[in-house]
């Protein structure tokens, strides 16, 4: 017996590895099995692939959710490396959404059912900046009751 990711034991033939086909009718994965699926090339590649469909059509359907994301300003204080909006990239206009553009775009996506919405910018220590985001919590939010999450 060995512990799978999610903490149940599972068992294993002894000093023999186990190939995709094994690994795919277990309910939790080992290390080495994660590993060895995302190693999967070719005909593996195939049923891993087949078997994801196959769980994705049973738990989700056939349906497909929009989730909304406002990237409402694309400054930001910050300079980590691998992003394309840090400070010292200067290869790229700036922009800051007013606040109506902000609501009229979170009215899009709930007047066309998004089932969540995010806000993302980039960061800025000041007051204005922390104090935005909590006045867009309660007109944006408001009608969550209905839509795809409220099924
Ligand atoms: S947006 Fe986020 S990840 Fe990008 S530079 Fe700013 S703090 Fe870093």
């Amino acid at each position: 017996m060995v512990e799978g990711f999610n903490g149940t034991a599972v068992q294993r033939p002894r000093g023999k590895k186990m190939n995709i086909k094994e690994i795919l009718e277990k309910d939790s994965f080992s290390r080495e099995d994660i590993v060895k699926l995302l190693q999967a090339k070719g005909e593996e590649r195939r049923l891993l692939f087949t078997r994801s469909a196959e769980i994705k059509e049973k738990y989700i359907g056939s349906k497909v959710w929009f989730r909304g994301l406002i990237e409402f300003s694309n400054v930001c204080s910050k300079d980590c490396l691998y992003c394309g909006i840090r400070k010292g990239n200067k290869n790229l206009k700036r922009y800051n959404l007013s606040d109506d553009e902000i609501l009229a775009a979170a009215k899009f996506a709930f007047d066309n059912n998004y089932g969540s919405l995010a806000l993302q910018s980039g960061e800025i220590e000041s007051q204005a900046f922390t104090k935005r985001a909590p006045a867009f919590h309660g007109p944006t939010m408001r009608p969550s009751t209905t839509g795809p999450t409220g099924e």
